[in-house]
């Protein structure tokens, strides 16, 4: 995290986001839908982009989010420490049609908190929302972790664009606030 002095602190925000959660549950693409406006059919988009920087307007001020994804490491639970070293926001995912990478997410908690040194502003996503058919794990349990760990919730879909804005949008306003707080 970057964060200048008062004086100039209007548009040198930089926020460091981690997207974790397991593997091919759509992290990769909820960056490309984000920073991108693309989506990737097959899962070939995990070609080792570190992070991507993208501007976000909150209260009429541009922040910048700096946007780490995985390299394909967390298929061998081996997100290495500096993957998380600075982080100020997360995106845990998960895929509404896949139960076992819901059961991953205690895990990834933890995972996160023991690698960060902060608290860390976090939002619980169930990711392919469009697959009603195949869903296996209901809002109201997406929900109810969240409230229990405390996180944001959402529910969405790289692939139809729903609330994939609002995910990462959520993050950096909270973390905007926390900070705007802080400094007045
Ligand atoms: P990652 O391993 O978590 O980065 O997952 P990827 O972004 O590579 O996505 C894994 C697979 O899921 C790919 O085949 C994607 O096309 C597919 N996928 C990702 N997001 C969605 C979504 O919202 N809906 C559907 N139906 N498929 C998705
Ligand atoms: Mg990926």
């Amino acid at each position: 995290m970057a964060l200048n002095t008062e004086e100039e602190q209007t548009e040198d925000y930089l926020f460091k986001i981690v997207l974790i959660g397991d593997s091919a549950v759509g992290k990769s693409n909820l960056l490309a839908r984000f920073a991108r406006d693309e989506f990737y059919p097959n899962s070939k988009s995990t070609i080792g982009v570190e992070f991507q920087t993208q501007k976000v307007e909150i209260n009429g001020k541009e922040v910048k989010a700096q946007i780490w994804d995985t390299a394909g490491q967390e298929r061998f639970r081996a997100v290495t420490s500096a993957y998380y070293r600075g982080a100020v926001g997360a995106l845990l995912v998960y895929d509404i049609s896949r139960r076992q990478t819901f059961e991953s997410i205690g895990r990834w908690l933890n995972e996160l908190q023991t690698h960060s040194d902060m608290n860390v502003v976090t939002i619980l996503v169930g990711n392919k929302s469009d697959l009603k058919d195949a869903r296996e794990v209901t809002t109201a349990e997406g929900k109810a972790l969240a409230e229990a760990q405390g996180l944001f919730f959402i529910e969405t879909s790289a692939l139809d664009s729903s609330n994939v804005s609002s995910a990462f949008e959520t993050v950096v306003r909270e973390i905007y606030n926390i900070l705007s707080r802080k400094v007045m």
